[in-house]
């Protein structure tokens, strides 16, 4: 399968991994969009937050437990903002379903 999620899960493509477990895989954002940008991905390839099932209810609240623990462990005690995007519309790029983490800025809502 051609997707770069994927890819990084198994270390074919280098990341800044930093967090790893049965379930998911944490690493810094290429891109990132504040001092703290990171992302928790599910070993398993969903394309989209539209393919979930009735299945991955403790997967996915397992990504945001994770994304919690490990925005504490960053230094974002203080507040820090979770998004999913879903589908090219949604901004979405990767079609591996991901929980962007990011932090030590302040956050505006609605986002830009
Ligand atoms: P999204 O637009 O929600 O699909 O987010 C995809 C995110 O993946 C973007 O913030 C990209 O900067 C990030 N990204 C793309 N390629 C890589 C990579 N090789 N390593 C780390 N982050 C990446
Ligand atoms: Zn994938």
């Amino acid at each position: 399968m051609n997707c770069l999620f994927c890819k990084i899960v198994t270390g074919e493509i280098p990341a800044r991994k930093f967090y790893e477990d049965d379930q998911v895989v944490a690493f810094h954002d290429i891109n990132p969009q504040a001092p703290v940008h990171f992302l928790v991905i599910p070993k398993k390839h969903i394309p989209t937050l539209n393919d979930l099932t009735e299945a991955d209810k403790p997967l996915t609240g397992h990504i945001l437990h994770t994304a919690q623990q490990l925005a504490l462990e960053q230094g974002c005690a203080e507040g820090f903002r979770v998004v999913m995007n879903c589908n090219d519309l949604g901004g979405q790029t990767v079609h591996h379903i991901h929980m962007h983490v990011l932090g030590q800025r302040a956050m505006h809502w609605p986002p830009g």
